[in-house]
């Protein structure tokens, strides 16, 4: 059996690129592996928010990952917050990491490209990443492909630890979806799906109702001509929605492709609306249950509890490694 974390930060609404770049993994995952998974709210912090929004945001994301599949039962899961190690691990693995190799993450330039002023934290948020998921001993990280280069950093970090203080840590592995591991933005297909951009056309929300769904796809950008035809270079948003289309129908892209041939892009987009809605009426559905059910916080308290048992020791030990005065 191998261990597996992963988590999602509650910066905003849950998008379509969450689900099927990373979550939809997750629930694949969780009947044959030791899985952890986690609401990263250390991580939202590292760009402002409003901290009201950011209490509903964080249980709206814990209920989605049950709404999605995830059984609180068979995985561990729980706030970051909750399990305090994180933080504290984050902090040794900061004191290890090099402002080099932390300047070139392509997620932190991305962040705070035109910005006045940017928090300390936002540059510093691999090195927490990398707590996260060595604390836990991790084998598997099932992510999307915008996280390949933390997890890069991660295992070289791992590395420099065991070659510093003697092997420790396992190098995890990136587990990303061959496809859909990359959603774009429905008003630009050179940028990422994000659940944090300001502008909410450009993605389409997991809790968005139906109708919302299909304005924002009938909206979605697309070039001028009419062929439904998979082909980044030339086409990238009909692409980008080709690949959802192929996602939520569970079909491949040439079987997409084949279903619309000699068609417009009106019906292709019309369909491809309904695909999605057919996919996120069910789990909005159960969303609602698990907001109603009053079992969350509990489901919460137990993740952590387990967590906490595995982070503690690791914490522990990495302490001594590196030559802390331990309590007794
Ligand atoms: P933010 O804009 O606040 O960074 P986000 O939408 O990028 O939000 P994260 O919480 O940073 O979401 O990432 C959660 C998981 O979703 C990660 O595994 C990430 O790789 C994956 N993911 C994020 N965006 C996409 C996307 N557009 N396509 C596929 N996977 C994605
Ligand atoms: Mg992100």
């Amino acid at each position: 059996m191998k261990r597996v974390l992963s988590g999602i930060q509650p910066s905003g609404q849950l998008t379509l690129g969450n689900y099927i770049g990373a979550m939809q993994n997750f629930v694949k995952l969780q009947d044959e592996q030791e899985c952890f998974f986690m609401v990263v709210d250390m991580h939202a912090i590292t760009v402002p928010q409003e901290p009201k929004a950011l209490r509903e945001q964080s249980e709206a994301v814990a209920a989605l990952f049950i709404a999605a599949g995830i059984d609180p039962v068979k995985s561990s899961l729980f706030m970051q917050s909750h399990v305090r190690a994180h933080a504290e691990l984050g902090w040794l693995f900061t004191t290890l990491a090099y402002m080099g190799e932390l300047e070139r993450m392509t997620q932190f330039k991305d962040k705070s490209a035109g910005k006045d002023s940017v928090g300390a934290g936002l540059f510093v948020y691999p090195t927490l990443m990398a707590a996260d998921i060595l604390i836990y001993n991790a084998d598997l990280v099932p992510v999307g492909d915008d996280q390949k280069q933390h997890l890069e950093l991660t295992r070289d970090l791992a590395g420099r630890f065991n070659s510093r203080y003697g092997d420790y840590f396992k190098v995890p592995e990136p587990y990303i979806p061959k496809t859909g591991a990359r959603i774009m933005s429905l008003d630009d297909a050179g940028k990422k799906m994000s659940k944090s951009n300001p502008n909410p056309g450009s993605y389409i929300a997991l809790l968005d109702p139906p109708d919302v769904i299909r304005k924002k796809i009938s909206r979605a950008t697309t070039d001028s001509g009419r062929e439904i035809r998979y082909d980044p270079a030339e086409k990238p948003e009909v692409s980008n929605l080709i690949s959802i289309y192929g996602q939520c129908a569970g079909l491949t892209v040439a079987e997409v492709e084949a279903r619309y041939e000699g068609q417009g892009y009106g019906p292709f987009k019309k369909e491809l609306a309904e695909q999605v809605v057919a996919v996120l009426e069910p789990l909005q559905a159960r969303y609602r249950e698990v907001r109603a059910s009053g079992e969350l916080y509990d489901q919460l308290a137990s993740g952590a509890e387990r967590a906490a048992k595995v982070a503690d020791q690791t914490l522990r030990d990495v302490k001594e490694r590196m030559g802390f005065l331990l309590p007794r």
